[in-house]
């Protein structure tokens, strides 16, 4: 029996010894520990030993399984080890190796001239309001006093989707839209991408964007709108601004007027930014037609108001003195990291 134990133990002891992985000692745990384990059928045939020599085999048995499992210890704490640093020297940090240098981008021209107007007139109380850009020509054109047959359907011509849907030429359908919701007093810009069908040149593209402003309440007057303009250009291109304000037709206005602000390069004196007359053209205005609000079921006889559009381009241009209106949409790099 005690030669039985012995071989056991020595074979036991090998194996814990061959194990280089912690699956392969617990199939030798099994092996001998186990409830058919080597050990345990010893125990089993503890029947057959004569009855006073069954307590000191029974010891050796016990003494052998613990030699074992102390050996099993030994070698799981081990092989533990072995693992860890195995696994910390595969995931090693180089703390000197350069970073990955992160690339912030920054705003567009056409986004910081935005954000600039949108800054000036939520100061004076107005709302940001957008709309769809495929729009019926019901109200791009209907609406806003330019039946068919109008000639300024002409001079807006843009890109129909089918007869009576189109690429908006102007973001004016947004008043009518906002007038229709008949929540009154109204006063709001709306910004956004309109579409004509233009060739492109320094001057000019099919896609550009204007930014529309409309006001609607009791008792708005001509001087309301000059106030409200004139304060927007100075806050826009500096306190000594000057504005100046031209007859002008437009159908959805009446009166309507082009402003003008004094060259903000050469102080109204004259010089080749304002090709020498002292003035720049920035916008333009007029209170807001009968008929028009008539259509948008507004009652003119209670309600009066104005309306203006500003080419967002325009200012881009002019603020960051930029004399292309192209390079706005050419994203080259070297031209957009100036702003
Ligand atoms: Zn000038």
């Amino acid at each position: 029996m005690k030669e039985t134990l012995q071989a056991i133990l020595d074979e036991a002891s090998e194996k814990i010894e061959q194990s280089d992985a912690l699956d392969k000692l617990n199939d030798v745990r099994v092996n001998f520990l186990g409830k058919k384990g080597q050990l345990t059928s010893v125990l089993k045939g503890m029947k057959d030993v004569a009855p006073e020599d069954r307590p000191k085999v029974g010891q050796m048995v016990n003494e052998a399984r613990a030699k074992i499992e102390t050996m099993m210890e030994e070698t799981k704490t081990r092989l533990e080890k072995e693992l860890r640093e195995a696994k910390m020297a595969a995931e090693v940090i180089d703390v000197t190796l350069p970073a990955k240098k992160a690339n912030v981008g920054h705003r567009h021209p056409n986004t910081i001239a935005l954000e600039e107007v949108e800054r000036i007139f939520i100061g004076m109380g107005y709302e940001v309001v957008e709309g769809p850009e495929v729009e019926y020509a019901d109200y791009n054109f209907t609406k806003l006093n330019i039946p068919e047959d109008h000639p300024a359907r002409d001079e807006q011509d843009t890109f129909f989707i089918t007869d009576s849907i189109l690429l908006r030429s102007q973001t004016s359908p947004v008043q009518a839209r906002t007038m229709e919701q008949g929540k009154l007093p109204i006063r709001m810009i709306a910004p956004g991408r309109v579409f004509r069908s233009d060739e492109v040149d320094a001057t000019h593209s099919p896609s550009f964007h204007q930014i529309e402003g409309l006001v609607i309440d009791k008792h708005i007057t001509f001087a309301d709108l000059k106030g409200t303009l004139e304060e927007f250009a100075k806050e826009l291109f500096g306190p000594e601004t000057k504005t100046k304000f031209r007859p002008h037709h437009f159908p959805f206005t009446e009166p309507s007027a082009e402003v003008d602000v004094s060259c903000f390069k050469c102080g109204g004196k004259g010089c080749r930014f304002c090709k020498g007359s002292g003035w720049i053209e920035i916008l333009g205005c007029g209170m807001v037609h009968p008929h028009v609000l008539e259509m948008c079921g507004i009652d003119p006889e209670e309600y009066t108001g104005f309306a203006f559009g500003v080419g967002l381009e325009r200012i881009a241009l002019l603020k960051y003195e930029i004399d292309d209106m192209r390079l706005l949409y050419e994203n080259d790099y070297r031209f957009l990291k100036q702003f």
